[in-house]
């Protein structure tokens, strides 16, 4: 049975996956969500024995219904292979009492990499199916790691072209350095004076402009995202929770049917609801653990319903969830609301023109699942150093603040139920704040100074993607008002 896709804020909008994919965003600013979450047809114990490639197969078969078995085991097969440093794609490492499922072993040593590697792709069938003869413009917005994640899957793939957007003063220094390096004809990298929900704003005000959208397709090219509100996106970020799940089956951890917690550090909240929407097929979770830097907006949700984007955007140490409007919660509001889109599309007006909406009681009463927690800076550093010192193991400051919420939630609930925590990128991504963590006098040194001190202490093997920038020319030295972000897109396309 075909699975359909359906606007967040127009009932009567649908599309098939791989057309939810081509356009990324619904018209009026919505997102496709798929009419229901059809249930795993293989049972846990089977897919305990299978490999990451195999699990990705059984779970994404479900969610896009109108690839043929050929076409998704060949996007399956050309994205999770040698770019990864581990046969087994995403490692699970139990350490300090949780699991940290190490979802940062891809090409740019971030999470993002599990979907983005997989992404062009799906895009490209996609277009071949739906017989596209335009040009695609990935339009990209970014808090420092969908974009290098996306430039690397999109470089140089015929029939492609990648703008991404990054906010100048919001990103690390390797976030930046790895993308202004960025080689490949079909690539645009651009800096804002502006921060990320600057940079998704005006993405997602291009993508929704009809008028530009016509006036691309005369000139022979159309839009598509990156971004997690691309359903294609999600789907692939479902696969490693059941694969993590499995895992722990395979080992004798749990049984079959156990329960398990899940920690992921938010911004987004795209990772996390690949999370629910694994849950919806099947995987036996009990709690997400929505896990919040001081941008703690979905903390305040949770803890009252309340979302309010009326508040002072801060700059933390973990810069990926540096984000006040998390789209994807859109995604959940609409299924709280009943797969309701006019009462979906009102919230997200008032979010629009008050910066605030309020949901009904009985959608909170829907939440219960939900845990949202926050970790403070210093929090966040004392948890890096806390498991550095007990397991000599040394975490990156967004999965530190999930950590740090974890064990906030543990004294609060004295729940021990077995926890994933997501493990979202590598520490050599985030050196200089994670080697302060450790000890203060590292601010001294230089960043590559601290790549390989970081080195030194943890053991682990200086990532490729990090050898990669030591030396590399910059390529992109854009940098635009927030107001200009559609005049850098008709440059660079010569429109
Ligand atoms: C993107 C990102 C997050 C946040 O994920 P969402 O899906 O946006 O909630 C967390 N950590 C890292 C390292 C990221 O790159």
């Amino acid at each position: 049975m075909e699975l359909i896709y359906r606007s967040t804020r127009n009932a009567d909008e649908t599309a098939t996956a791989s057309e939810a994919i081509l356009k990324g965003l619904a018209n009026e600013g919505g997102l496709f969500v798929p009419d229901s979450i059809p249930a795993l047809d293989v049972s846990l114990e089977v897919l305990a024995q299978m490999d990451y490639r195999q699990v990705a197969y059984e779970v994404m078969k479900l969610m896009l219904t109108d690839f043929t078995e050929e076409e998704l085991k060949a996007c399956i097969d050309s994205a999770y292979d040698k770019k990864f440093d581990t046969p087994e794609i995403v490692p699970l490492v139990k350490k300090a009492g949780a699991y940290y499922l190490e979802l940062f072993h891809g090409s740019t040593i971030a999470f993002k990499d599990m979907a983005l590697s997989i992404l062009p792709y799906l895009l490209t069938t996609s277009a071949k199916k739906n017989h596209v003869e335009n040009e695609i413009v990935i339009l990209t917005a970014t808090s420092g790691d969908t974009g290098k994640a996306a430039l690397a899957g999109f470089a140089d793939v015929p029939g492609t072209r990648i703008i991404v957007f990054y906010p100048k003063n919001g990103v690390s220094p390797i976030q930046e350095k790895q993308m202004i390096t960025q080689r490949g004809a079909n690539t645009f990298v651009v800096g804002i004076t502006g921060n990320f929900d600057d940079a998704q704003t005006g993405v997602k005000k291009m993508f929704s402009d009809t008028e530009l959208a016509s006036y691309m397709d005369r000139k022979g090219f159309q839009f598509s995202s990156a971004n997690s509100i691309n359903i294609g996106r999600l789907v692939p970020q479902m696969v490693y929770y059941v694969y993590a799940y499995t895992r722990l089956v395979a080992d004798g951890t749990i049984h079959a049917g156990d329960k398990i917690n899940v920690v992921v550090p938010t911004g987004n909240f795209g990772n996390i609801l690949a999370a629910y929407y694994a849950k919806e097929m099947g995987l036996p979770i009990a709690k997400f653990i929505c896990a919040s830097n001081d941008n703690k907006v979905l903390y305040d949700f949770f803890a009252t319903g309340t979302y309010d984007r009326n508040r002072e955007f801060i700059l933390t140490s973990s810069p990926s969830m540096d984000i006040l409007i998390s789209s994807n919660l859109e995604r959940l509001i609409y299924r709280i609301a009943g797969n309701d889109a006019e009462r979906n599309a009102e919230l997200m007006r008032k979010l629009t023109s008050e910066g605030i909406y309020t949901i009904t009681d009985d959608m909170r009463a829907k939440l219960s699942e939900f845990y949202g927690g926050y970790a403070t800076e210093s929090e966040t550093a004392a948890a890096i150093q806390k498991i550095y010192e007990s397991d000599n193991y040394i975490i990156d400051t967004h999965t530190a603040v999930a950590a740090a919420v974890y064990d906030k939630y543990v004294s609060e609930t004295g729940d021990h139920t077995p926890t994933v925590i997501a493990s979202t990128a590598s520490p050599y991504k985030f050196t200089r704040s994670v080697m302060n963590a450790i000890d203060a006098s590292y601010d001294a040194k230089t960043d590559f100074e601290l790549v390989d001190a970081l080195h030194q202490l943890s053991g682990v093997k200086i990532p490729q993607a990090i050898e990669d920038i030591r030396s590399a020319p910059v390529l992109h030295k854009t940098v635009c008002d927030k107001e200009d972000m559609l005049k850098e897109v008709k440059g660079f396309l010569k429109i």
